[in-house]
């Protein structure tokens, strides 16, 4: 394990319509969105009507674990402004950017971290964490570590 070498965290542009995901985020909880009328889980999360059937959709907290389902190694990288504002990922080079398949059933790409990427593998367990970002909201960015 090795710890991060900084690994940017910009905060997202929270809309009224991901407002209920990013304020649930800031108090670390993940939530995803769910359809009650078929039970059905789905990513992203901000979708007024559900996937499968159609009914309106809502967010549920998800357990917050999963498996990585694919990953790559980012070894090159450059600085990105978001909204006027630079984000060096040079610094945390190497990182590892990753499909978590959730135990609810859905695929989020995220970034595994705390782990050397030489270790990471596809279908090592994996649980939520969040990177906080900052700013009025502090809204958090979900990545997941191994377990
Ligand atoms: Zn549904």
């Amino acid at each position: 394990m090795t710890e991060e070498r900084g690994l940017p965290a910009p905060a997202p542009a929270v809309s009224p319509h991901s407002a209920a995901f990013w304020e649930a985020s800031a108090q670390q909880r993940f939530l995803v969105g769910h359809c009650p009328g078929c039970d059905q889980w789905f990513w992203p999360p901000n979708r007024t009507f559900c996937p499968r059937c159609g009914q309106a959709a809502s967010l549920r907290e998800a357990s917050g674990r999963g498996t990585i389902y694919s990953h790559t190694t980012v070894r090159v990288s450059g600085s990105i402004a978001i909204d006027g504002a630079p984000y060096n990922y040079k610094d945390a080079l190497p990182f590892v950017l990753a499909y978590v398949e959730l135990a609810e059933g859905p695929t989020v790409m995220t970034n595994i971290v705390g782990a050397d990427a030489d270790v990471v593998a596809v279908g090592l367990p994996v649980r939520v964490e969040f990177s906080r970002t900052g700013g009025p909201e502090d809204p958090a960015l979900p990545r997941f570590r191994l377990v």
